[in-house]
């Protein structure tokens, strides 16, 4: 694997006038890492494109998982194959009763762990005391906080020490998506994201866990399509967009959580 060392040096003048000098080792993948990786990547068979990034990097890969469809395809990918990926979760606290269940299903027909990441108590008992448990329907702020407290945070420390996060999205789930490539430099995370998916359809999604007997979230047949946290989901009409159901007060150009945020 392609690494660059870089030090980060900062100051500090202490009492006694003495100069503190912090040195911080920054690893940087080399951009060319990420080139090759997508030289090599089989937009036609997934399975091979997982086992090449259990490994590339292994014990440093990481799947984030919503247990919407597209990423029910991955985690059966992933456990069907026993491949070396850690597989987590982000229990924001305000999930579907059908999500949790359909998490409860994928741990009991894999036999895996599913590693949840819940947010910081003490953030969200001040943000809930101080603004109430509703929030986020007063301004984009507002979401954006909560969504901050509840799902980033949490995803940093998932994304902590890891090399390789692997993701859900599609290029057709949203405008800010469609530039995707299967594997990008996330400037924010510090580390490689890989998109599997990028090139499937829904429908490739929905086939894919029909013949292949996967658990998914009942919410999916009541026309709910991108899942998240039950006050900010809603069901669309046939011909909305992906993205309609999902913070549907706000802007389109605003309708991402944060998560997603960081390529370059
Ligand atoms: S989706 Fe809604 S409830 Fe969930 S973290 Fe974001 S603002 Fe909070």
């Amino acid at each position: 694997m392609s690494f660059r060392w870089y030090f980060e040096f900062s100051f500090d003048i202490c009492r006694q006038d003495k100069v503190i000098v912090h040195i911080k080792q920054i690893t940087m993948v080399d951009q060319n890492l990420v080139s090759d990786l997508n030289k090599r990547a089989d937009a036609a068979n997934l399975v091979e494109m997982l086992k090449n990034v259990a490994k590339q990097f292994p014990g440093k890969a990481v799947f984030t998982t919503s247990l919407g469809i597209e990423d029910q395809v991955i985690t059966d990918m992933i456990f069907f194959n026993n491949l070396d990926i850690k597989v987590v979760t982000l229990d924001t606290g305000r999930l579907f009763e059908e999500t949790y269940k359909v998490l409860n299903r994928t741990i009991e027909k894999y036999g895996k762990q599913i590693h949840a990441y819940f947010p910081k108590h003490e953030s969200v008992e001040k943000m809930v005391t101080e603004k109430g448990p509703l929030s986020f329907y007063l301004s984009v702020e507002n979401r954006k906080e909560c969504c901050h407290i509840r799902k980033v945070e949490p995803l940093g420390r998932a994304l902590d020490g890891m090399e390789c996060w692997i993701t859900g999205l599609r290029a057709s789930q949203s405008e800010n998506r469609h530039d995707l490539d299967f594997f990008v430099w996330d400037a924010g995370f510090k580390l490689i994201k890989c998109n599997p998916l990028l090139n499937w359809s829904l429908e490739d999604c929905q086939k894919y866990v029909k013949e292949n007997n996967v658990p998914y979230n009942v919410l999916h047949d009541r026309g709910f399509v991108s899942i998240g946290c039950a006050p900010c989901t809603r069901a669309i009409q046939p011909g909305e967009d992906f993205r309609a159901g999902r913070w549907w007060w706000e802007d389109n150009s605003k309708k991402e959580c944060g998560l997603h945020t960081h390529q370059e």
